[in-house]
């Protein structure tokens, strides 16, 4: 049966999204941000969705996601920025993919692999956040080195970047403060990057002061919100995602029945089951068990007992259900149906978790 098991994935809120946030941010240069295959939508259509809203980067982590947009035939610029010991950076070159860089290490690398072409580059400075980027003891040689490079023809510093904590306001400025001197001290070493990029989607929009003339938006142009206090809607974004199914089995079972392993839920009265058949490995949250909320026929019905590995069961009391009938598990809240956000507070957890753990037996089906 067709829509047992599916996300659907609206491109035309992916382009929506992306024109509504360029109006609001206001940058020359957006990069939207495919990761993980996109954020779990299909990193393919979601990059040309956001093309088509005015993006004009394309970015993800490693290098064979970028390399798999290009096999797809997207020429559109695009920059990765997370390499492994043994990253193939000459194919990244030759596919015309900037790199990001992270210690003077991999600046040599990628001068190596340069071979015939010109690397394009953008240092990624840690600015706080501990991760990736190149420490602010290494700055100076690496921009000396990096700046010799550019002289010999090996490379261009395109960019210069770095990442935000979101921790607080306070925070994210003295990272703001801390990559000011950063990018001073590059320019003094005489590199001039095109792109200085360090707000992604919550400092985009609440902090203008971090958008410098690039922003990399991922969140929201899924449609969601990185804020606790506000919704998608309130950002005038729409969620991208609706995850859905249909019900596989429905029973009718007296007061007193445990539902699912460890009987975490009984009945309390005579009451209709209906089971729906996605589960953990769907990426339907266990800690969602006996929290998380569906829609059946514009109503919400609660997970009841232990979400397992393929199916859940909601208790839908003396609700009219047939096999067969649509089962929401999140889309658009304005829609009436819950939202990945409160499935995220179910579990613990943040909305960009919810859609990028969609498993792989969920059928993309894409609407536009
Ligand atoms: C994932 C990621 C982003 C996108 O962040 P959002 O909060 O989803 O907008 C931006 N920059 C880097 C370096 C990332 O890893």
């Amino acid at each position: 049966m067709t829509g047992f098991r599916e996300a659907v994935i609206d491109l035309d809120a992916v382009t929506a999204n992306i024109r509504s946030l360029r109006q609001v941010i206001g940058t020359p240069h957006l990069v939207a941000v495919v990761k993980a295959d996109g954020y779990g939508h299909g990193a393919v259509p979601v990059a040309r969705a956001a093309l088509a809203g005015g993006a004009d980067w394309l970015g993800t982590a490693d290098i064979p996601e970028a390399l798999a947009l290009r096999a797809a035939g997207i020429d559109a610029p695009l920059l990765c920025w997370l390499h492994p010991h043994g990253a193939d950076f000459a194919a990244a070159i030759r596919a015309g993919i900037d790199l990001g860089v992270s210690s003077a290490a991999q600046l040599d690398e990628i001068a190596d692999a340069a071979g015939s072409g010109v690397a394009q580059v953008h240092l990624k400075l840690d600015t706080g956040l501990s991760r990736n980027g190149i420490a602010e003891a290494e700055w100076e040689p690496v921009f000396q080195r990096a700046r010799d490079l550019e002289l010999s023809g090996v490379l261009r510093v395109r960019g210069i970047f770095s990442h935000l904590s979101n921790t607080s306001a306070a925070d994210d400025r003295a990272a703001l403060a801390v990559f000011t001197r950063g990018l001073a001290l590059a320019r003094r070493a005489g590199l001039s990057p095109d792109l200085v990029h360090l707000a992604a989607t919550a400092a985009a929009i609440d902090l203008p002061e971090t958008r410098f003339n690039t922003v990399r938006i991922g969140i929201g142009m899924y449609g969601l919100s990185p804020f606790d206090d506000r919704s998608s809607a309130d950002l005038g974004l729409r969620p991208v995602m609706t995850l859905r199914g249909r019900i596989a089995a429905v029973r009718r079972v007296p007061a007193g029945r445990g539902v699912s392993y460890s009987y975490t839920y009984r009945t309390t009265d005579e009451s209709t089951l209906a089971l729906v058949p996605l589960g953990y490995a769907d990426g339907v949250p266990r800690q969602a068990s006996g929290s998380g909320q569906v829609s059946i026929a514009g109503n919400r019905f609660r997970v009841a007992g232990r979400v397992a590995m393929d199916q859940f069961v909601v208790d839908v009391g003396d609700a009219e259900v047939a096999v067969g009938d649509d089962v929401i598990l999140f889309g658009d809240p304005e829609a009436g149906v819950p939202s990945a956000s409160e499935w995220a507070t179910a579990a613990g957890t943040i909305n960009y978790d919810i859609v990028t753990r969609v498993g792989a037996r969920v059928t993309r089906r894409y609407s536009a």
